[in-house]
């Protein structure tokens, strides 16, 4: 996708139209940004189509059909329309005038950004796909208020959504950070599992925040994040030297050419994949805890494991162990039941220790 951006005209004619008629740098960058993320997404449409559309129907896991699928795509190509335009302005405004120290300050940006999509995300844009309702009235209810309110989870209410409006899958999440953190839990989740399973998996979600695992992540992902800035500093002097003015890039600018930005995303892309492994080992370290956590809070070993059964429609339950360090943001589900096992060996049965 970068290279077809660079090597065609598209990307540079933006960049001069915009110097032409918008006086404001950051307006400028901001239409760069809003038409790179429309770019980006008409050109990896068919790969979205493929996963999210195709392979989901393969699997008897989509419930949607190919007109409501494509309506709510073109609701994230808004989303992304809009985060595209105030990310890059705030980027370039920084990378201007930022010189040697830009990838301290790219990282400065770029970490402000996802905090504050971190914030909005339960607010403005989750809603957009899914309705949030408070569940009925019920021991349900009461159960997760009352090992929420218990763990010091700020609730006022235990929140159902609508994901069977896109997907069978059955799942629950803590979302949002500061004053819009939140636990919500699908309704397949409400709808095919028994209470004992409902309080394991809520019991999880409980640990997730109770662990402060949101802002533990933001903490790391700052340290990746500060990696890749670094990096791609390296590598975009020396890619901007060799091919800049093949691409009709602006060499006295260096990275501060908004043109240059599928570049410096490619290769900051590239660095994200080649760093998969460690981002997927923080989540699944944080998975294990809540797991552990959610064991000892609600005490539903057999729920738990009742519960993980039913994430094996769509995710691989034994996985080899390469393939689980690599791939899996997860521990894999054997080890998960087995753990839900080892706890009610070690603390129901009465089995000596
Ligand atoms: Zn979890």
């Amino acid at each position: 996708m970068a290279l077809l951006l660079l090597a065609t005209r598209p990307s540079t004619a933006l960049r001069d139209w915009a110097e032409r008629r918008l006086k404001w740098a950051p307006l400028r960058d901001a239409a760069y940004g809003a038409a790179y993320s429309a770019a980006g997404w008409l050109l990896t449409l068919p790969l979205a189509v493929y996963q999210g559309f195709v392979r989901e129907h393969a699997y008897g896991m989509a419930t949607q059909s190919l007109g409501a699928w494509f309506g709510e795509q073109l609701m994230g190509l808004g989303v992304a329309v809009v985060a595209g335009a105030l990310l890059v302005a705030a980027l370039y405004a920084v990378l201007r005038r930022a010189g040697a120290q830009w990838w301290l300050w790219g990282t400065g940006v770029t970490m402000a950004f996802v905090t504050l999509t971190i914030v909005i995300a339960p607010v403005w844009i989750e809603p957009l796909f899914n309705t949030y309702r408070p569940v009925p009235d019920g021991p349900v209810k009461t159960a997760v208020l009352a090992m929420a309110r218990a763990n010091g989870v700020p609730v006022d209410n235990v929140y159902v959504f609508d994901a069977s409006r896109q997907t069978t899958r059955v799942s629950a999440n803590v979302s949002g950070l500061f004053g819009t953190a939140a636990i919500r839990l699908n309704d397949n989740l409400l709808e095919r599992s028994s209470e004992a399973e409902i309080r394991a998996v809520m019991a999880h979600e409980i640990g997730h925040y109770a662990m402060n695992h949101i802002p533990k992540t933001l903490i790391m992902l700052t340290g990746v994040a500060m990696v890749g800035f670094l990096l791609s500093q390296w590598a975009m002097r020396r890619l901007l030297q060799r091919y800049g003015a093949r691409w009709r890039l602006r060499p006295e600018l260096g990275v501060a050419d908004v043109a240059s930005l599928p570049l410096l995303a490619a290769v900051f892309s590239t660095y994200l994949l080649l760093a998969t492994p460690v981002l997927n080992t923080i989540t699944r370290t944080q998975e294990t805890e809540a797991d552990l956590f959610g064991l000892n809070l609600a005490r539903e070993p057999h729920g738990e494991a009742e519960a993980l059964l039913k994430l094996t429609e769509y995710r691989k339950p034994e996985p080899a162990g390469l393939e689980e360090f690599i791939f899996f943001t997860h521990p894999a589900t054997r080890t998960r039941i087995h753990h839900a096992m080892r706890w009610r060996e070690q603390m129901l049965s009465g089995a000596p220790p």
